[in-house]
């Protein structure tokens, strides 16, 4: 499933600020700032600090 681009301009890390893309393959959303990775949850991006993958 797909995800509304207009959703995701909307839509930016709640860690940094930063800009974020969608990863279609691993259904996560990635932060270009900080790289901390965002679930989704039946296509719903899950934009929670403590829900996100920490950048390695
Ligand atoms: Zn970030």
């Amino acid at each position: 499933m797909a995800l509304d681009d207009r959703l995701l301009d909307i839509l930016v890390c709640p860690a940094c600020r930063g800009a974020v893309e969608h990863k279609d393959r691993r259904h996560v959303i990635l932060c270009t700032e900080c790289g901390r990775r965002y679930p989704v949850r039946e296509g719903i991006p899950v934009m929670l600090v403590e829900e996100a993958t920490p950048p390695r």
